[in-house]
């Protein structure tokens, strides 16, 4: 077995500088998606990553958007420990920045703002420089130690499901997403449904209003009924219930006409004790039930981002629990958030144990003045370049 020995407590000042002008050079970097224009971060992160002495290549998608895939090569002993996160960010929104949201301004204190300076920049250039450190100590463990960076986690998570779709997840045992978590223990996501429903009635003079067959009210009765579905399940540990919201719904067009068209946008957010295909059946037949003569109702599904579980007390979670230790946190804290990630995708379908653990405060994601204090992305890289050594330890 090849000899996995720590070496790698200290993360030189050269390599703290090295980590924040990564990070500095991916905010200034315009990545806001849509768009997103991920290739030019794929490009700029493969040649550091060439010079690092790590291995890796583009898996383009198109002309302006690609993954990227990095190794550092170890034994065929294990399955892979893989590092996941996303290229693209937010739009800015509409309230001014304090400091140029792609300037990467530098704080005296030592505070990095910029648009991905938390979500997630910085976790990407925190893995990625984690993973250098390795190489330049020559480090090598039973299995490989991958990273894989997508496009478009902000909206459709269209990397992550093409990185599945290419078998980037073969070989894989364990995941670990750099998503902002103030470098916590993230073991669980709720996942997302968003569906559109629309019915169709008849529309009529509303003098006459028994002629006409008024969409409005059957999609009521139907959202009500939608609104108290039950899913089957209790409570899920740090996570609760799952919760409906209808977020909008139009339909008609003036007061005295039957409106023959409605439509409404509902968001689901499940537990891991939910399973979306069932879910999906359970909606269908609802509908079906509200189905009468002269209308038509119709359910479409526009997002799909499963939930994300992992056992607080797997091996790859007491793992990092003990890196962080190591690193001075006294009692890693382990909790679950509201958010989905590119976990949604790639965990359901592979049944890896995943973990979101990176810099950053949540609460500053997709926010105006996005910012991250300096010293937890060093303390973030020094995770990731202690963590294999936990994993893979005896
Ligand atoms: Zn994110």
């Amino acid at each position: 077995m090849d000899h996995v020995q720590r070496g790698t407590e200290t993360f030189s000042s050269a390599e703290a500088a090295e980590l924040v002008a990564l990070t500095r050079a991916l905010i200034r970097i315009d990545t806001v998606n849509p768009p997103g224009n991920e290739s030019a971060v794929a490009r700029l992160l493969l040649d550091r990553a060439l010079d690092w002495g790590l291995e890796g290549e583009i898996v383009e998608l198109s002309e302006t958007r690609a993954n990227l895939q990095l190794r550092l090569p170890g034994g065929t002993g294990q399955p892979a420990l893989m590092y996941c996160g996303h290229f693209d960010t937010v739009p800015l929104g509409g309230a001014p920045w304090t400091h140029d949201a792609h300037g990467s301004y530098l704080s005296p204190e030592g505070v990095l703002w910029g648009r991905g300076a938390v979500d997630m920049n910085g976790g990407v250039a925190a893995m990625v420089c984690g993973m250098a450190a390795l190489a330049r100590r020559s480090a090598r463990f039973p299995a490989e130690i991958r990273f894989l960076g997508t496009v478009g986690e902000e909206v459709d998570c269209a990397g992550a499901r093409a990185a599945l779709d290419q078998g980037a997840m073969d070989g894989v045992g364990r995941l670990v997403i750099a998503e902002p978590t103030d470098m916590e223990l993230v073991v669980a996501h709720k996942g997302a449904l968003f569906l559109e429903l629309t019915a169709r009635g008849r529309a009529a003079h509303a003098a006459m209003a028994e002629q006409g067959v008024n969409a409005i009210s059957h999609m009521m009765r139907l959202l009500e009924r939608v609104e108290r579905l039950d899913f089957g399940v209790g409570e899920y540990p740090l996570l609760g219930r799952p919760t409906v919201t209808v977020g909008t719904i139009t339909g008609g067009s003036v007061v005295n006409i039957v409106p023959d068209r409605c439509v409404a946008q509902v968001d689901i957010r499940t537990t891991p004790a939910v399973d979306h295909e069932t879910l999906l059946q359970t909606l269908a037949h609802l509908v079906d039930a509200h189905r009468v003569d002269g209308v038509e109702l119709e359910l479409r599904v526009t997002g799909d981002y499963p939930p994300v579980g992992t056992a607080p007390d797997d091996p790859l979670v007491t793992a990092a629990d003990r890196v962080l230790r190591t690193l001075g946190d006294d009692a890693p804290h382990k909790t679950a958030v509201s958010y989905f990630s590119d976990g949604s995708i790639l965990q359901p379908p592979t049944g890896l144990p995943t973990l979101l653990c990176g810099p950053g405060d949540p609460n500053l994601a997709h926010q105006t003045d996005e910012r991250v204090d300096v010293a937890q992305l060093i303390h973030a890289a020094r995770f990731f370049s202690e963590l294999p050594y936990e994993v893979f330890r005896q």
